[in-house]
């Protein structure tokens, strides 16, 4: 018999679990050839979410969970379920019913029955999101884009079903920075995009600050493109030609002319200009470097403190 592991990351999702698990059941049960397995993942919350996760586990063998020592962000707990999952087929999805269940069978079909490697889902539009986080969320795309070999599809979500072989490649990059939207689109392999429209959460509310997802998005950049570093010696490149056309200006003219002391507010600009964009550049090389800093400490991506998954099966 197939297996089917289901992934679900939770961060204080004590309103939308007891609703999120009446719809998956459902789903469930109609797929009775099929067998199954959930792995919630508990991101350290603060609430009972992981008191829920123990009750739902005692009347449903097919639960495992896995409960953090403190909150580690969503792609350690998208990771930890991977990394666990058993699974034939292995599917990401959130708690807040967001990615709508009901999707299940088709994605099955799209692997098994048209030879796709995973089945991925992509909002067709951005209802209900404020205007200026979608401005900034489509310029994201397009740089990234444009910078990166990495193809990133916009309005990519990460409900996504996927074949043990895709997995697997996955939890072979086991890098520290995990900027999963990248890594699905560099492992490669044939994906299919359903689209599907934007829902509202059912309870609870976004974990995603705009600060946090121009830190999430800053991360991606790094971590999928080497640009920004070479944008910096190009800007470098041009200061220095400048520099030196300015200096065969000012010989020249001091020589015509002579030199009356003025000018220094050229000066002044021109140091204050010189000044930020070196900053702006160490700034750059700082970023890169404080990521090179943490993967090199090698530190887990996670800690469980709390399991059922069965032990020495796999980690
Ligand atoms: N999540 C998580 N750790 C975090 C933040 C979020 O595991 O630090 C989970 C959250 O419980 C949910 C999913 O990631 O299942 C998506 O989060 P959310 O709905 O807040 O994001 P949005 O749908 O608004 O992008
Ligand atoms: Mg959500």
């Amino acid at each position: 018999m197939e297996k089917i592991s289901v992934i679900v990351p939770c961060y204080n999702e004590e309103e939308s679990l007891p609703l999120f698990y009446p719809e998956i059941k459902k789903v469930r049960d109609t797929l009775p050839e099929y067998a199954f397995e959930y792995i919630l993942v508990d991101d350290g919350s603060k609430d009972r979410t992981v008191e829920i996760m123990r009750e739902l586990a005692e009347k449903d063998e097919e639960i495992r969970y896995l409960s953090f020592s403190r909150n580690f962000g969503k792609e350690s707990a998208m990771y930890a379920g991977l990394k666990n999952a058993s699974g034939d087929y292995v599917v990401l999805m959130d708690a807040d019913l967001q990615h709508p269940p009901a999707l299940l069978p088709e994605m099955l079909k799209g692997i098994k029955e048209e030879g796709y490697d995973s089945v991925a889902t992509r909002r067709v539009d951005r209802q209900g999101e404020p205007p200026i986080r979608s401005f900034f969320a489509r310029q994201f795309y397009k740089l990234m884009n444009k910078i990166s070999q990495t193809e990133l599809v916009d309005g990519a979500q990460d409900y996504r079903m996927m074949t043990r072989q895709f997995v697997d490649s996955l939890l072979e990059l086991s890098e520290y920075n995990r900027f999963s939207k990248g890594l699905f689109g560099w492992v490669g392999y044939k994906t299919k995009w359903l689209p599907h429209e934007n829902t509202e959460r059912v309870a609870g509310e976004t974990k995603w600050s705009f600060w946090n997802l121009l830190k999430y998005s800053i991360d991606g950049i790094v971590a999928f493109s080497t640009a920004p570093l070479a944008i910096a010696m190009v800007i470098g490149i041009l200061f220095a030609c400048l520099a030196f056309i300015m200096v065969i200006f000012i010989v020249v003219r001091t020589l015509i002319f002579g030199d009356p002391v003025a000018g220094w507010p050229t000066l002044a600009c021109l140091i204050l200009l010189i000044g930020g964009v070196q900053l702006i550049c160490i700034g750059i090389l700082g970023t890169y470097l404080s990521k090179a800093y943490l993967e090199v400490k090698k530190r887990p991506i996670y800690i469980a403190k709390e399991t059922n998954l069965p032990k020495g099966e796999k980690e």
